[in-house]
């Protein structure tokens, strides 16, 4: 928990999902499940402030002693008031130290966490997740709403009752009113959702990843999405996302009505646009004797990107970004107007030939050994993302698209690109 988050694109962290260990160690926990967990700083921080343990399925256990395995997951009943003490509005990184959505995570405890997301809409929520089919079947099950509403009426009780140890933004004395009239419902029993003050976001670290993810996050019942590329493992292209099976198993209904149209068998692809507000996607089909795809627009409205962050890896084991991916998120996301924020690039930052002072090390170095010599610590990122560190495993022949690297540490390699800051962010909805 901290009211002052190191993270460019927050004020703040909420964690009221913790760990405990039969020894009484409190940290966190949280599962691997993809490229971009390899290296998880909140791993690296519960190992050394927390429980102590690995982040893996092995050291957590559903509240049964005769389990060999380590922690229990909880609801840090005092963390979880924090945000109610907060008085001057905050973007709040919610469960910046595990996931949400992860499977030790109840629907109990989501629910409580989003009533105090609606008990404060002054804070914007910031919600990230990998398990984005999780997120999906949760902010679209119809139960899910009165379940919120039910856990905001139970904090009220106990505010009221006296007991509570903190106070509510109110007027008129019942801060439900205010927060059903943030959220935009009218007094009288309705459950409004999605709720106004929180952002739905997925991280996705190369296309493998936002192909399955964010089809799911935009069918998530949300008002505002975004995607978090970082650490950035590959490039990304926003305009061509999914594939057949992640966009049925997310949206079934637009697959089928396109197999209606063509015949179910023949369709073989689909990826949709999801930065331009032109909304849509291209059908890929296959028959007997002909293969082919064509652009489909969207009969309604469809839900796009609203935010995209972009950054490149820290940490000891730190893997580089190649440059040109971060450049073509930026200037997809400026094409499609849409917010860019460029975090950091991590450990690495390419090798400016133009801006750096070259110094022929010895007589007779041509420029090329000039450079590396310039360099420090060089290395190549080629355009699919291979780290080459000698400069003899570089293919013969060259690699047109790879670039030299070299490693200077974080804080030195900053967060320009181009010589500019990005740092956007989307609208508060209104
Ligand atoms: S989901 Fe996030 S917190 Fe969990 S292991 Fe992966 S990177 Fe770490």
């Amino acid at each position: 928990m901290s009211d002052r988050s190191k993270i460019e694109w927050t004020d703040a962290t909420w964690n009221p999902i913790r760990a405990i260990t039969r020894e009484g160690k409190i940290g966190w926990h949280c599962e691997k499940i993809s490229a971009a967990c390899a290296n998880c700083y909140a791993e690296a921080m519960n190992q050394r402030l927390g429980t102590g343990l690995e982040y893996h399925s092995k050291h957590f256990f559903y509240d049964d002693k005769r389990s060999d395995k380590k922690s229990l997951v909880f609801l840090d009943e005092k963390t979880l008031l924090q945000p109610l003490h907060w008085k001057r509005p905050r973007r709040i990184f919610v469960c910046s130290m595990t996931d949400l959505f992860g499977d030790w995570v109840t629907d109990e405890m989501r629910d409580r966490i989003h009533a105090i997301m609606a008990l404060t809409p002054h804070h914007d929520y910031q919600i990230l997740t990998k398990r984005s089919a999780r997120m999906r079947q949760y902010a679209t099950n119809p139960a899910t709403p009165p379940r919120i509403w039910a856990a905001v009426d139970a904090l009220i009780d106990l505010w009221n009752s006296g007991g509570a140890g903190f106070r509510l933004r109110a007027i008129d004395n019942d801060p439900k009113i205010v927060a059903l009239a943030d959220q935009g419902a009218s007094w009288g029993g309705e459950t409004p959702w999605p709720l106004k003050n929180v952002w739905f976001g997925v991280t996705a670290e190369n296309q493998q990843a936002a192909d399955k993810r964010i089809p799911d996050l935009l069918a998530t019942s949300a008002t505002m999405r975004f995607v978090s590329i970082e650490p950035m493992l590959g490039p990304i292209d926003l305009e061509r996302i999914g594939t057949l099976d992640t966009i049925r198993s997310a949206m079934p209904e637009i697959v089928a009505r396109e197999e209606d149209d063509l015949c179910q068998n023949s369709v073989s692809g689909m990826q949709i646009d999801v930065i331009n507000s032109a909304h849509q996607a291209t059908i890929y089909y296959q028959t007997p004797d002909h293969m082919g795809g064509f652009a489909i627009r969207f009969p309604r409205p469809f839900p796009r990107l609203d935010w995209v962050i972009c950054g490149g890896e820290s940490g000891p084991h730190a893997r580089p970004m190649h440059p040109d991916w971060a450049r073509s998120l930026r200037d997809q996301c400026a094409a499609a107007s849409v917010p860019f924020f460029f975090k950091q690039w991590g450990e690495f930052r390419e090798f400016d030939h133009e801006t750096r002072e070259i110094t022929l090390v010895e007589a007779g170095s041509d420029f090329a050994e000039s450079v590396l010599a310039a360099a420090c610590n060089p290395s190549w990122i080629t355009a699919d993302g291979r780290h080459i560190r000698n400069q003899d495993d570089l293919p013969e022949h060259g690699e047109p698209r790879a670039r030299l690297i070299e490693r200077v540490g974080k804080k030195s390699a900053g967060r320009l690109l181009d010589g500019r800051e990005h740092s956007e962010f989307p609208g508060r909805q209104a």
